[in-house]
């Protein structure tokens, strides 16, 4: 595979349906990407396999002890060499966007921990020092979701994973940051509404002039910007929806 996902999580089956539909199904069918699950219970020490505790200090929940993640960490890392770059999912993290999707999708490998309850003991992330990714500022309930968008997001720029009618390079957030221009299919007229006619024109000079004007246009409108932004890790979602 080109490159391989090492999951750390308490439940490993919220995975299933994921991972066996569609793109990664092929993916994973044809070896382009692996997904590795650990249930991080293999390395609870006692015989309830606890993996969590009450928080020093008080207050509600529970807190993923240092013991067992850490020594999960190490153990999945140990697997192959070199150690895969290892992300710890958090709402406290940097907020994940296409250009941090684009440099995580050259590396070989990448170990992605989840939490769950109040999340992680502190010490874990000082003694393995992860990146802290966020999927965007709200709170779920657990880190599979937001592995699984890492997960997705990354996969899809692998070679070959997408098909030749599905590239990448046309979505959203490409290089100039730019989102997306409107997409339109059968039927003509739905309705009363009618596929805007350049694209029927069979002018395709014409057409990607208009496309393009469309990206900008909704590109500017989103982002209330007069001046667009032109270099990678554009700050999306400075200005909140309306
Ligand atoms: N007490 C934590 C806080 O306020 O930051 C929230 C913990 S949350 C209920 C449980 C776990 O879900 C976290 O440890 C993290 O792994 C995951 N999680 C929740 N929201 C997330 C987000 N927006 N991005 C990434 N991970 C998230």
């Amino acid at each position: 595979p080109l490159i391989r996902f090492d999951v750390l999580t308490l439940f490993p089956n919220l995975f299933e349906g994921f991972l066996s539909e569609s793109i990664l199904k092929r993916a994973l069918e044809r070896n382009l990407i692996a997904v590795h699950r650990h249930d991080l219970r293999t390395w609870a020490s006692n015989k309830h396999h606890q993996v969590d505790d009450r928080p020093f200090g008080g207050g509600p929940g529970m807190v993923l002890m240092a013991p067992p993640v850490v020594e999960a960490v190490e153990a999945v890392q140990a697997l192959t060499a070199p150690p895969g770059l290892v992300l710890a999912m958090t709402p406290s993290g940097r907020r994940l966007d296409q250009e941090w999707v684009r440099r995580l999708a050259t590396q070989p490998r990448l170990i992605l921990l989840c939490g769950r309850y109040e999340g992680f003991d502190e010490r874990i992330i000082e003694l393995l020092q992860p990146k802290l990714v966020s999927i965007g500022d709200y709170v779920l309930s657990g880190g599979e979701v937001p592995a699984m968008v890492v997960i997705d997001a990354v996969s899809r720029l692998i070679p070959g994973v997408l098909g030749d009618d599905q590239s990448a390079a046309e979505d959203s957030f490409g290089p100039e940051g730019l989102l997306d221009h409107p997409h339109y299919t059968r039927p003509r007229l739905y309705r009363g509404l009618s596929v805007p006619e350049v694209l029927t024109s069979g002018n395709h000079a014409e057409i990607a002039r208009w496309r393009r004007e469309q990206a900008l246009q909704r590109t500017r409108q989103r982002f209330r910007e007069a001046v667009l932004p032109t270099i990678p890790n554009a700050p999306y979602g400075s200005a909140p929806p309306a």
